[in-house]
């Protein structure tokens, strides 16, 4: 027997067992030290009400022979992949049909399984510091090359930084690539993304024969009024370029019930000799042979995240991290920080001062103030001397955080 040689190049889960570890340690040395985490990537409020009423009612007809519901329909129930067409896609005036969204247990599992309908040797493009889950699940797949340790660089991969002095927006890359993963509202930086850029993406992935995964795990944290578009196919021309990938993780708190969806417009096509394919068919396939469909009381509950008692609740679960962010940010400035993100965004990144490495920061945070957040060079080379802070926990947290870190 011989084991996928390709997971063992894979590099140690460094960033939060590091994390952790440092934690105990300095928790062991001062056991009555009030540590307060900032860096937990994780919603803490509670389901809004309607998705409790909805999973409820959903739980009563699973008692029943009438209602019960066995196996899901493979690409999700109707109810829900209409009601995700009509609100999220339709009213911003994407033409996205039920047809083309593929309901699934959440956007990690999506963003890690959509490379398996692309060729081995095709080239992946990702930001700089990047969610690790794209280039992880390529590195499974075989197709990043060799690791450098050193740098913490793929040889095979191209890498697209996101830093100040381009507003955590990347240009185009040099080298050509096959696959180009975007995120925004993006997760580790905050950063959000034009209309207007994305539409540079847009258009460069359809020039070349790309195909764009836009990770819109985060769209709900965009504010209003400011040419943030919500999904990539706002842009014209995405139809034929993209793929979206949809949580309901983060802004109906989900994490725990587990909902997302994968987006491919039947006109996202390419060739197989004199085939022509579409990625429709070929992620269909895929759903269908390798998964069997997220449980039917939460893609009820999701649904529920549409009514219009639904919406307001969500609104007011964002409303307050948002509140959190906010302060987190303002409190910073003031206190002289170079601040970036949570304004479309529940995280805060932050440049560390005294041009401290990010492993630096986090050692001051946690000895001086019992501040734990997450050092940004965890997410890549050009997150080094920054810093993540998130804005999921409580608001009293947030503000004692926030005290704290000012009086260093
Ligand atoms: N995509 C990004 C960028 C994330 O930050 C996260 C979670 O932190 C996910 C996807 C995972 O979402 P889900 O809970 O739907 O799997």
């Amino acid at each position: 027997m011989k084991v996928n040689e390709d997971y063992l190049k894979l590099p140690g889960s460094y960033l939060f067992s590091t994390i952790a570890k440092k934690v105990a340690a300095y928790r062991e040395a001062h056991p009555d030290a009030d540590i307060i985490r900032l860096g937990i990537g994780d919603v803490t409020r509670p389901l809004p009400p309607a998705v409790i009423a909805a999973l409820h009612k959903a739980v009563d007809e699973q008692a029943v022979a009438e209602t019960f519901r066995g196996y899901a329909p493979d690409l999700g129930y109707a109810f829900l992949r209409e009601a995700m067409a009509e609100h999220d896609f339709q009213a911003r005036g994407c033409e996205i049909a039920a047809d083309e969204i593929f309901i699934s247990d959440g956007a990690k599992s999506d963003s890690a399984n959509i490379q398996e309908i692309f060729g081995r040797d095709c080239r992946i493009a990702v930001c700089d510091p990047v969610y690790p889950v794209y280039v992880d699940s390529n590195v499974m797949a075989g197709r990043t090359g060799d690791y450098d340790a050193a740098t913490g660089i793929w040889s095979r991969v191209i890498y697209m930084p996101c830093t100040a002095e381009n507003g955590f927006v990347p240009e185009l890359p040099e080298e050509k690539p096959d696959l180009i993963y975007l995120c925004y509202p993006n997760n580790p930086t905050g950063g959000a993304i034009t209309k207007d850029q994305l539409q540079r993406f847009v258009d460069y992935a359809n020039e070349t024969g790309a195909v764009i995964i836009y990770d819109a795990a985060y769209e709900a944290y965009i504010r209003e009024g400011e040419g943030i578009p919500h999904s990539v196919y706002e842009c014209d021309g995405a139809r034929t370029c993209a793929i979206e990938l949809r949580s309901f993780s983060k802004n109906a708190g989900f994490t725990g019930l587990r909902l997302g969806a994968t987006v491919i417009p039947h006109d996202l096509k390419t060739r197989s000799g004199d085939r022509e394919v579409e990625l429709h068919s070929l992620w269909a396939r895929r759903h269908g042979t390798k998964y069997n469909g997220a449980p039917y009381i939460v893609q009820r509950a999701g649904e529920a995240c549409y009514s219009e008692a639904g919406k307001a609740e969500i609104r007011e679960l964002i409303g307050g991290y948002m509140r959190n962010a906010g302060l987190i940010r303002k409190g910073l400035e003031e206190a002289g920080y170079e601040v970036y993100g949570g304004v479309h965004s529940p995280y805060v990144w932050l440049k560390t001062p005294d041009r401290l490495t990010s492993w630096e920061f986090f050692d001051r945070l946690l000895e001086q103030v019992q501040v734990v957040g997450t050092p940004g060079s965890g997410f890549g080379p050009h997150g080094e001397h920054y810093f993540r802070l998130t804005a999921f926990g409580s608001y009293e947290n947030s503000v004692r955080a926030i005290e704290r870190i000012r009086s260093l």
